[in-house]
């Protein structure tokens, strides 16, 4: 699905020396490696505060943290995610309450979350689901009107552009009150172990969320409060602080992959494309089709048998997981989220796809949905 032994040989002069500087340095905890990167990406990002954590999950629950919320409060998702979106919400005693998504976009279905809402409602947490934004512009005033936080997953879109309705534009995970992000390596911006970042422009927030990933703690062994012990290494920010520069073009290659298979299956009947959200351009962290009256697990199969990887994210919505069983929810509850779920799947999406493995995938995938 992604090919990062090829990418890393691209920039390896850079990425070698940037991670021998670190170990030169032992300077491997919070070192100047991390501010450093940490200022390169709050640049980037037009954002006050990016606090790095240890990983996507950890910016969720620590953003969550930051609140203070009860225990019981709810938090507005979706199911149609990954875990993690969802699973620190339980954790951390929190009821999670789901909405449904658009069946085009897979984001958040903004005519269904003012129904959501109810006087125990705290938060919104809006998933930037596969490298394209959620309706913010909507979901902002939706919350501003509920007195509700908003705090954006945005793991798979970091780099993608919000177009408001005025006529400006701000990067995924700086419009909400907190966004997060994960530098997973299969990520758009991935790193060679794990790594998060949350990003603020408040800072009230900022100074809370600093503690939090630090023990509680402001002062040295003066503790406020309970924290967490989320750090990213010195090393993983050397190697994101290289990969931030080649971000931009990164997602330029992910849409010249994405053109690609656009061109080969549109039209299709048995296929259809990732559709476009007006709002946001995409920095295709997956290309997903949806299968129509074929048999998709056939498919996979024969992708696999021609070593083309296929994947499906994500095969079982979260409210029909076992381990959400004894929530309020049952099959059903959200029909589009669970028609996707029987239907999608994605190819593979990483920067160093050429026209020969395009070519290989795209008649690989014909070949079978044309016989
Ligand atoms: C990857 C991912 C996360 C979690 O990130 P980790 O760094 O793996 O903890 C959270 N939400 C979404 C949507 C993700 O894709």
């Amino acid at each position: 699905m992604v090919d990062l032994r090829s990418q890393y040989l691209s920039i390896k002069t850079e990425i070698d020396h940037g991670i021998q500087e670190v170990i030169d340095s032992c300077a491997f905890i919070n070192g100047p490696a991390v501010k450093s990167f940490q200022e390169d990406l709050e640049k980037y990002l037009q954002c006050k505060h990016v606090i790095p954590c240890a990983n996507g999950t950890d910016a969720l629950q620590v953003s969550m943290m930051a609140l203070d919320l009860k225990p019981g409060d709810e938090i507005i998702s979706v199911s149609f995610t990954f875990i993690a979106t969802v699973e620190v919400i339980s954790l951390l005693g929190l009821t999670p309450v789901f909405v449904d998504v658009d069946p085009g976009t897979f984001n958040l279905d903004i005519t269904k979350l003012e129904q959501a809402i109810t006087s125990k409602t705290k938060a919104i947490v809006p998933v930037h689901l596969f490298g394209q934004c959620a309706p913010m512009e909507e979901i902002m005033k939706i919350a501003k009107k509920h007195n509700l936080y908003v705090i954006e997953d945005a793991a798979q879109a970091i780099g993608a552009d919000y177009y408001f309705s005025d006529g400006t534009t701000k990067k995924a995970g700086t419009i909400g009150h907190i966004g997060c992000t994960s530098f997973f390596p299969s990520k758009n911006l991935g790193c060679y172990g794990d790594g998060g970042a949350i990003f603020t422009n408040d800072d009230v927030l900022a100074k809370e969320l600093r503690i939090i990933v630090n023990h509680g703690m402001a002062i040295r062994y003066y503790h406020d409060r309970i924290g967490v012990n989320s750090r990213l290494d010195s090393i993983q920010a050397a190697i994101l602080k290289v990969k931030l520069q080649h971000l931009d073009e990164y997602a330029s290659k992910r849409n010249q992959a994405a053109a690609y298979y656009d061109k080969a299956f549109s039209g299709n009947p048995k296929l259809k494309v990732p559709t476009r959200f007006s709002r946001s351009n995409h920095v295709f962290h997956q290309y997903t089709l949806l299968a129509k009256d074929i048999d998709r697990k056939g498919l996979v199969d024969w992708l696999a048998s021609r070593e083309v990887p296929a994947m499906i994210y994500y095969p079982v919505p979260l409210h029909l997981q076992k381990t959400f069983k004894d929530t309020r929810y049952k099959a059903g509850d959200f029909p589009v989220t669970e028609a996707l779920s029987e239907s999608v799947f994605s190819l593979p999406m990483h920067t160093e796809l050429d026209d020969e493995q395009l070519e290989h995938i795209t008649t690989s995938v014909l070949e079978f949905v044309n016989r």
